[in-house]
């Protein structure tokens, strides 16, 4: 059975320290730090009380949207500190009142157009790792909702190029998974954050991501070779050249907008 992602800090459900581990650790740091320990269990899904959702779908985007309440947690933070902090604390006054799932890029826009014309808000999440608060739906009332939109379906490799050392990559794919679909061409992406395991390619774009465990080249701006994204105002998709000093680039504007721009659902990269 394929494990979950916990949803209040990282890695899948049952790994990492068990309770007495968890007790053990907190004594010993409290005890260097002449504090008093102030022990608190990982929260439960169950023991969360969770806002009523806000919004409804119309009933031709209804099976891509789900209001579950587990699916609702998983999307209400990143993994900085203070957002484990607040999920410990059973804090989850922000959680999105619908998370989407989308198949295709038609449902991608088909949740943007309603979106728009309903006033609710609607934020990209690859493998919500965030350490900025880039995936929390704290949007403010001026919205009538938030939809947090979750790329897990974008999850191949579509193209190879090995003439051009280059592959046509979903956005949703998380790091081991390029890996597996590229090393039968005997080709690698070559970026390597610290979080690779869960996070995806579209949220490495989004945030300009460093890969820190590789040498020499480590910033995904160097491997960008064409990106397409779904705005609310269409798609927008870069030309794939091996290199151009031509005018603005596209991709400049889209690597390290944060999902403020649209959703990238496919990117050409350089292997
Ligand atoms: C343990 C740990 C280690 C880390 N190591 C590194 C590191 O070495 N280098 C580094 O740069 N960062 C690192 N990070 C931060 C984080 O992993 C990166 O920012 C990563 O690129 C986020 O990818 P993601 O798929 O998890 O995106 P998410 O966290 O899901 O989203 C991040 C942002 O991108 C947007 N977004 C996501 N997917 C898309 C999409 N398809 N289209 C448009 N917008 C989208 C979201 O709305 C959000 O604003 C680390 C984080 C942790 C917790």
């Amino acid at each position: 059975m394929e494990r979950r992602l916990k949803f209040y800090g990282w890695g899948v459900e049952d790994t990492g320290l068990d309770n007495a581990e968890r007790d053990q650790l907190f004594r010993f740091v409290a005890g260097r730090l002449g504090v008093e320990p102030r022990l608190s269990a990982p929260p439960q899904a169950a023991e969360i009380a969770l806002r009523p959702p806000r919004i409804a779908p119309p009933a031709a985007l209804a099976g891509l949207l789900t209001h579950e309440p587990y699916e609702r947690l998983l999307h209400t933070y990143g993994k900085s500190y203070p957002e484990t902090v607040r999920a410990f604390a059973r804090d989850f006054a922000n959680a999105p009142d619908l998370v989407a799932l989308p198949k295709s890029e038609a449902d991608i826009a088909g949740v943007l157009d309603w979106a728009s014309g309903a006033k609710v808000a609607v934020i990209p999440f690859g493998g919500g790792s965030s350490v900025v608060g880039g995936v929390e739906p704290a949007v403010g009332d001026s919205y009538a909702g938030a939809v947090s939109l979750d790329m897990r379906h974008f999850d191949r490799v579509l193209e190879v190029d090995a003439t051009s050392r280059a592959a046509r990559i979903q956005g949703g794919i998380l790091g081991p998974a390029i890996e597996a679909a590229l090393k039968p061409h005997g080709l690698a992406i070559r970026h390597y954050p610290q979080s690779f395991e869960f996070s995806t390619l579209g949220g490495w774009i989004a945030t300009r991501s460093g890969g820190h465990f590789a040498t020499l080249y480590t910033h995904i701006d160097d491997f960008v070779e064409s990106i397409r994204t779904i705005t609310p105002a269409g798609v927008m998709e870069s030309r794939r050249l091996p290199g151009s000093g031509a005018g603005p680039s596209p991709d400049r504007m889209m690597i390290g907008s944060e999902g403020a721009l649209g959703i990238i659902t496919e990117a050409w990269m350089r292997l």
